[in-house]
Parts: structure tokens; C-alpha cells; sequence
């Protein structure tokens, strides 16, 4: 079908024997992460229909990163939510500290952008999505089905009319003339739908895993994200206050050699970068304890097709080099509502809507993805082969002293490549 022709917004209605149930509403959401959630409350709140399936019971699980940035909370603040957001326990963060040796780096200083929050904020996901949840819950155009695992997309006429889930008493069906997939790196929907990502692999793996607080470690509360860069291994520790949420970052295809090298070995060399965790170390007593994360990134060339869109990580897994997946969603979330709210309360959705989504959304993602695998292959992989302690280069230090340059990456780490705002219509609620 040409971008330019109009869907058809009347699902058809089939009987299929082994669903239990077939349900219509206006915009299926697959995948409740940042990005799902964030789409789901913004259409429910101009009124249109939206159904949000995610798989898991509820949103804790240790696979999730707690960052929000500057520019996800101008759009809350937007919509109200900043500051009931801000009633969650959380910690801030002004910049990143690097801890070299035993010297710190702070490149980057949120707090000379001109923004009302001048700071990363953490929250643990899991807190942000149930905070988010409730809210959508408010509205009645909003349905949430946890513990829904869409297994299978309906297809009628070339067009995407619905999905199946499996559910806890068997298989459901919700039919919409609009399903957008927002379940992340391993998007179901991407591959049912056939679309293959452009994968860049990246110099790094990582091990993620817990260490309990133990009184008197390090700060609690104030909020960091420590890059301790050691001798080949970089340290990435979230403080999520019942325990610290730490990544161990090493050279990609080592984990067979930290294996051979034994649990005692690692514990040395997580206290060698971070030494505050020379305690919290000796409860890691099993290969269990870590889930091994291969990092890599990826965008694909199409991002919707008739009756369908994906957002989020499902069309582009971002590399962690400066934590912006979240931020990416969101602003995917942000565009794509304010694009398709209107058309999809019209019953009018065409495939040049869908275009504009990707057409507003690719090219930022495609320039940041190019700047991480820059930094990924020109520093955090010369920083992983490294066998002496780091020092920092004096030009990067001169760059950061220089005050026109040294801000923007912090504008980029904050906004993006270009700031994302939600509609006026969408800043006006339907309730
Ligand atoms: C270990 C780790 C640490 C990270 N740290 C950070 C960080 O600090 N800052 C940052 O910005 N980004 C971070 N990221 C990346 C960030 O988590 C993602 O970019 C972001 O969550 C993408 O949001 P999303 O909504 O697109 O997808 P996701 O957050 O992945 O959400 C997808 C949802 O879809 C659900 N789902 C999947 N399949 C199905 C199905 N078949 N049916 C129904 N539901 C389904 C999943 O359960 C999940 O809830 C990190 C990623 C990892 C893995």
C-alpha cells in the first residue's frame, strides 16, 4: 500500500475457535517499557481507545535502566507529572563521575543547561512504569492486560489487524486498526512482522548484577552512576537504595576467560575499580548472581508497515554508551502520539502518518548511534584493551574547559539531538 492511502479502521471480525475472548479497541500497544507506557498515556489522555499487553506480572526486573533524563521530564512536566515524580524516592545526578585511578572526571555538568531539571534523575524503572501505569489507569480509554504475551499478529489483506496472547487461562485477541510494537530488543512483533534489524555489534559485553548496601559504603541517596575506569574494565553502579545495581563492563568474547579466571578474580578486580565495594564483593558466591548482557545496537530500515508501527528499542536498540534508551522511547512515544492522535480518534490512519513517525524519529536515532559507536570504538574499546592504569588525554580535558564546547554533550545526553515536546492537543487532557 503507498504511503498516502488510508487504512481501513474497521477491524474485521473472524471466528477463531481457541480464543477465548476478541476484544476491539483503536491502538494496540505490545510491550509496557518506557516507550509503550508513555504512548499509551498520552493517547488515552486525548481520548483515544488504547489497549497496553505486556508479558511479565509486574514491572520489576533487574533488566531495566533507572535513568531520566532532562528531556523526559520537561515532557512529564508537560503533562502534570513532574512533580507527583518527584514524590517517589529517588536521587539525582549532575553528570556522570568518572573515577580514574584515584582521581575523579565530571566532563559533563547538567546543572549550566538551561532546563527546570538540571539532572538525571533515578528511580528504579519498575517505580517509574507502576507510577506511570496509575496514572494512565485514570483515564477511561486506557486498558492495561499484564501478563499477556502476544504470540501472534493478525494479518488480513496485507494490512495488521490485531495481535493473539497467550494469557494466565489462554489465548485472547485484541483487534485495532493500529498495533504498535514497543516490546523492546527482542521485539516479538519485529519478527513476526518480518523486519530485520542492521546490527552493529559493539567492543563490549557486560555482567549485571546486585551488592547489598552494607551502612557506611558508599554515599546513599545523593544519586551516581560511577564510570570507574580501571586497568581493561569500567564500572557502572545504580543506586536502587534497597541495593546497588552494578554493571561490569569488559572486552566482548571474555566471558569464557573471566569464567576460567574464577569468581576470586573477578571479585578482585570489581574492589580494584571500585574500592568501597571490597566488602560488598564477598557475597558474589555464585555465577548465578550475574546475568550476562550482550551489548549491541541496531535500527531497522522499516519501522511500520499497514496497521502496524514499532517505537522504542524494537526499532532501534540503542548501545549503553550514555544511557539515552530511555530517553529514545520516550521521545519515539511523544512524536508518535503526536502524529497519530488525531487520526486514529478520526478513524483515519495512513500509512504517510506511520512514515512521519519514522521519517521524524530515524535520523536522530541514526546520529546518536553513530556518535556511541564512535566513542565505543575510538575510546571504551582502547580503554578495554588497556593493561596500565587510565589517564585522561589532556585534549579531552581542554575540550571540556573550553565553555562553548563543553556543553554539548551534555545537551545531547539531556535532549537528544533535538528536543521532543508533546502537542498542545496532547497537553490538553480529555478529562
Ligand atoms: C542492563 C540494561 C541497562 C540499561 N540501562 C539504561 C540506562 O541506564 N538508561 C537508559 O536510558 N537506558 C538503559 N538501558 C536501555 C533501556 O532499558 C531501553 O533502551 C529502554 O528500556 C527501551 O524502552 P522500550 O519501551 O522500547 O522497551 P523495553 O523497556 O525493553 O520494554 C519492552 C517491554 O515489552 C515487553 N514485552 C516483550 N515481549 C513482549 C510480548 N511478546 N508480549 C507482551 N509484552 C512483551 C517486555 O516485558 C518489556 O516490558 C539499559 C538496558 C539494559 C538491558
Amino acid at each position: 500500500m503507498p504511503p498516502g492511502s488510508t487504512l481501513d479502521l474497521e477491524p474485521a471480525t473472524a471466528a477463531i475457535d481457541d480464543v477465548r475472548d476478541s476484544q476491539k479497541t483503536t491502538c494496540c500497544v505490545v510491550g509496557g517499557g518506557p516507550g509503550g507506557m508513555m504512548l499509551a498515556l498520552l493517547l488515552a489522555r486525548q481520548g483515544v481507545p488504547v489497549t497496553l499487553l505486556e508479558q511479565h506480572k509486574d514491572f520489576d526486573r533487574d533488566f531495566r535502566g533507572d535513568t531520566i533524563h532532562p528531556s523526559i521530564m520537561e515532557i512529564l512536566d508537560q503533562i502534570g507529572l513532574a512533580e507527583p515524580l518527584h514524590q517517589l524516592r529517588h536521587a539525582k545526578i549532575y553528570g556522570p563521575t568518572l573515577q580514574i585511578a584515584n582521581t575523579t572526571f565530571n566532563p559533563i555538568d547538567l546543572r549550566r543547561l538551561k532546563t527546570r531539571f538540571p539532572y538525571i534523575f533515578l528511580v528504579p524503572q519498575a517505580r517509574f512504569l507502576d507510577f506511570l501505569a496509575n496514572e494512565a489507569s485514570k483515564y477511561p480509554d486506557f486498558r492495561l492486560v499484564m501478563g499477556a504475551n502476544v504470540e501472534q499478529l493478525i494479518e488480513e489483506d496485507g494490512q495488521v489487524r490485531g495481535v493473539r496472547y497467550l494469557g494466565a487461562d489462554g489465548t485472547h485477541e485484541v483487534r485495532a486498526p493500529l498495533v504498535v510494537g514497543a516490546d523492546g530488543r527482542f521485539s516479538r512483533v519485529r519478527h513476526l512482522v518480518g523486519f530485520e534489524p542492521i546490527k552493529t555489534s559493539a567492543p563490549m559485553d557486560i555482567l549485571w548484577f546486585r551488592l547489598p548496601h552494607i551502612p557506611g559504603d558508599l554515599p546513599e541517596g545523593e544519586g551516581r552512576i560511577l564510570g570507574g575506569l580501571g586497568v581493561g574494565r569500567i564500572l557502572v553502579v545504580f543506586d536502587r537504595f534497597d541495593y546497588w545495581q552494578v554493571g561490569y563492563v569488559f572486552p566482548k568474547g571474555h566471558y569464557q576467560n573471566l569464567r576460567a579466571a574464577g569468581l576470586e578474580s573477578l571479585r578482585q578486580s570489581i574492589a580494584e575499580v571500585e574500592p568501597a565495594f571490597a566488602e560488598h564483593v564477598k557475597t558474589l558466591t555464585d555465577w548465578h548472581q550475574f546475568s550476562l548482557l550482550s551489548v549491541e545496537s541496531s535500527r531497522c530500515p522499516h519501522w511500520f508497515k499497514p496497521g502496524l508501527l514499532l517505537i522504542g528499542d524494537a526499532a532501534h536498540v540503542m548501545s549503553p554508551v550514555g544511557g539515552v534508551g530511555i530517553n529514545y522511547a520516550v521521545q519515539d512515544a511523544v512524536v508518535a502520539a503526536n502524529i497519530l492522535a488525531a487520526p486514529l480518534r478520526a478513524g483515519r490512519v495512513q500509512l504517510s502518518d506511520l512514515a512521519k513517525v519514522q521519517d521524524e524519529r530515524e535520523w536522530p536515532t541514526r546520529v546518536i548511534q553513530a556518535a556511541q559507536s564512535a566513542m565505543q570504538n575510538r575510546i571504551l574499546a582502547s580503554v578495554l584493551r588497556s593493561q596500565t592504569v587510565l589517564r585522561i588525554p589532556w585534549f579531552v580535558r581542554a575540550f571540556f574547559a573550553i565553555p562553548f564546547l563543553r556543553d554539548i554533550p551534555a545537551r545531547i545526553l539531556a535532549f537528544g539531538v533535538r528536543r521532543v515536546r508533546v502537542s498542545e492537543e496532547g497537553v490538553r487532557s480529555s478529562t
